[in-house]
């Protein structure tokens, strides 16, 4: 249970009457752990500050809690990590180390366009992990947009094709956890 969590967020600590979207049963269903088991994948989608990180954590604290590995990272930090392992000669390596964790974060895809080589080490990474470990993956974009953040139409498909293959989406449409006081008190309108 070497987690490296970002923060520790829990669902008890999530207001879900603030994002009437998010049905709370698909979260309940989740929260069993199942979706482990069976090595499915759960994507949360939505714009910035609805929750969709700590929901991503939340489900991560279970995990580990109940004995599983999880790691979580930041797309950023996956792109370092595989791409100087590319740059080393140890790519496969790396692919299969980050096979392990039964439960793997993969926060915040689609805040900035990839590169090719990008797209093709987050392909030849989900393709490993197919049917085998469960991702939570967190992204700003829908799946429409995946083409154009990849900047590739056949790897965006061939990646969504695996990754919602066995899954759960979770589309959260609602305002900005983090806005709120400020909407409240008039500064934005
Ligand atoms: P996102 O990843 O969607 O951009 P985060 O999960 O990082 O958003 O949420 C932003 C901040 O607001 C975090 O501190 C998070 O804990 C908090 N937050 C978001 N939604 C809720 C909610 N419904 N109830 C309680 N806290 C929330
Ligand atoms: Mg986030």
């Amino acid at each position: 249970t070497q987690a490296r969590l970002p923060w520790v967020k829990s669902l008890e600590q999530f207001d879900f009457s603030f994002q009437p979207s998010i049905d709370k049963k698909v979260i309940r269903q989740l929260t069993s752990l199942r979706f482990i088991e069976q090595a499915e994948n759960v994507v949360l989608l939505g714009p910035p500050g609805v929750g969709k990180t700590h929901l991503a954590i939340a489900l991560a604290v279970k995990a580990a809690e109940a004995g599983q590995r999880v790691l979580f990272l930041s797309f950023e930090q996956l792109m370092t990590k595989l791409k100087k392992a590319e740059l080393e000669n140890r790519l496969d390596r790396q692919l299969q180390q980050l096979i392990y964790p039964r439960v793997l974060v993969l926060d915040e895809i689609g805040y900035l366009p990839l590169t090719h080589q990008e797209a093709s080490l987050l392909f030849r990474l989900i393709a490993r992990r197919y049917e085998k470990a469960s991702i939570i993956l967190t992204s700003n974009k829908s799946f429409i947009d995946w083409g154009d953040v990849l900047g590739d139409q056949v790897i965006a498909t061939a990646i969504l094709d695996r990754l919602l293959h066995h899954s759960t989406t979770i589309n959260i449409k609602g305002e900005s956890y983090r806005l709120k006081d400020k909407r409240k008190a008039g500064i934005l309108t």
